[in-house]
């Protein structure tokens, strides 16, 4: 594993999002589609997003953004922007759409969906009752549970 990699898997620990939660989002979009689907198959899908250099990137100029703006260190107007999780804002979901893209479209589908209805961890990292910042966190973790569904989708599809 390099050293961005682990660095990547130790900031999302950090900040309380584990494989296994993201898991569960692919299992939450995927299930209906595959009779035999299990856990298993899901997290794998998801560890080969995570080991994808262009994810790691992603996931480290997210959370930097995320924790500087939780420490009030960002300059305005981005400072508020940031800690107020402002709609109009919209980088946080461009950032997320360069994990998105890594497996082809049927990924935005997904990420659209999952972005909508926050099952899971995402629905954690929106409470914005725990003080935490996590703007880019959702949307990244959202992208990597669309990203991990359309790399199982297309090996399903491969086999069938
Ligand atoms: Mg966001």
């Amino acid at each position: 594993m390099t050293e961005l990699e682990k660095k990547a898997r130790e900031w999302l620990h950090n900040r309380g999002v584990t494989p296994n939660d993201i898991a569960e989002l692919v299992y939450y979009l995927q299930s209906k589609y595959h009779e035999n689907l299990d856990m298993e198959e899901c997290l794998y899908n998801v560890e080969r997003v995570l080991a994808k250099r262009e994810v790691q990137n992603a996931i480290l100029t997210g959370i930097h953004l995320d924790v500087l703006a939780e420490q009030r260190k960002l300059e305005e107007p981005l400072q508020t922007i940031l800690a107020t999780d402002e709609g109009l804002y919209g980088i946080d979901e461009i950032l997320a759409l360069s994990i998105v893209n890594v497996y082809g479209s049927i990924g935005f589908t997904n990420y659209g969906y999952i972005d909508k209805q926050k099952p899971g961890i995402l629905g954690f990292l929106n409470d914005k009752s725990t003080g935490k910042c996590h703007t880019f966190l959702d949307d990244i973790v959202g992208a990597i549970a669309a990203a991990a569904s359309s790399r199982l989708a297309h090996r399903a599809a491969h086999i069938e």
